[in-house]
């Protein structure tokens, strides 16, 4: 029988254990950084969002051809983006108190002319204060547009990561993602997948086949870093997912980075990341949003992620571990 009450019968509460709602409250403050976003392609809002939610960093990435408006790609599209980041970065950071940083990189899922002009201008930029990484980069088993043969692809990601080791830089590599079966196909004349304005229609066939192209193309970027002299501590592979995981972790000392800003199209979310605390520990785990304004990327989905672990019972420490601590030690964040 329920203690007496102030309401007219007895409610929930009466009923619940009070000490089950013992909450730590410090996860509403936790500092939390994003490591893999391009923040700079987004809204003034979204950039608001960050800050309303308690980012204290970000890596805003500047590599992809999405914001490219010609294809082929020359050396000089690219080397604008990049200028378009460095130009608006200060600014942005004075706009909305956290830190934002760099890394600049040429992404392999588009053929690039001339690139031997932006490879050796790369150099230049690894030096600034405000480049913290190189990438994104890695091996890419399809284009689009137009196809790269994957030995260049991968002579491109090494010919990156020898300047990250010179400049003692990590890299942040994109890893390709193995999507979750659809349960049902669009229209193939609509030519885009609703949520990203990717054309559909211009990926090409695929450079890499094999039983598991997207573990594959890994494995090449790994081979790539250990010929550039690149530690693997200093790789952290965005994308981590069911795919890459245990490779990553078994095999490489590489960080693994979970991107669940668009998980409505890449399957990957807060239960893979608790999963793998659970099975790794949190020693080598990031989590990034990857928001972009070509796709539905979410700029909370980190601050839900961290109330997201705790649920699925990880320990806040831990949650401190994946959120701040390691993005801030190899990145060199919030100093
Ligand atoms: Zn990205």
């Amino acid at each position: 029988m329920p203690a007496p009450h102030a309401t007219v019968r007895p409610t929930d509460a009466d009923y619940v254990d009070e000490s089950a709602a013992d909450l730590p409250t410090e996860l509403l403050n936790v500092p939390w950084i994003d490591p893999h976003n391009h923040a700079h392609t987004l809204s003034w809002e979204d950039r608001e969002r960050y800050a309303l939610s308690g980012c204290r960093s970000m890596v805003m990435v500047s590599s992809g051809y999405h914001w490219t408006p010609y294809k082929p790609v020359e050396a000089s599209d690219i080397r604008f983006l990049w200028d378009d980041a460095v130009n608006r970065r200060q600014a942005i950071e004075r706009n909305h108190f956290f830190e934002a940083k760099l890394s600049l990189g040429v992404h392999t899922g588009v053929r690039i002319e001339n690139l031997d002009e932006l490879l050796a201008a790369m150099g230049d930029y690894c030096a600034l204060d405000e480049v913290v990484a190189v990438g994104e980069t890695g091996v890419t088993p399809s284009q689009h547009v137009e196809r790269w043969d994957i030995d260049e692809q991968q002579a491109v990601v090494q010919a990156q990561m020898e300047l990250a080791a010179d400049h003692r830089l990590p890299v942040l590599l994109h890893t390709p993602n193995t999507s979750p079966e659809a349960k049902r196909e669009y229209r193939d004349d609509l030519g885009v997948t609703p949520g990203y304005e990717k054309n559909a229609g211009l990926g090409t066939e695929p450079v890499l086949d094999g039983e598991n192209p997207a573990l594959e193309a890994v494995k090449r970027d790994v081979e790539a870093a250990h010929d550039a002299g690149l530690d693997e501590e200093r790789v952290v592979a965005s994308h981590a997912d069911a795919n890459n995981t245990a490779y990553l972790v078994e095999e490489t000392d590489c960080y693994l980075s979970y991107t669940i800003g668009h998980s409505w199209l890449v399957g990957v979310d807060a239960a893979d990341v608790a999963n793998a605390i659970d099975e790794y520990g949190p020693e080598r785990v990031m989590i990034d949003t990857d928001t972009a304004n070509v796709l539905r990327t979410d700029p909370y989905a980190v601050k839900r992620a961290i109330f997201e672990l705790y649920r699925y019972g990880i320990d806040v420490d831990d949650i401190r571990t994946v959120v701040y601590e390691n993005p801030r030690d190899v990145f060199g964040l919030a100093e």
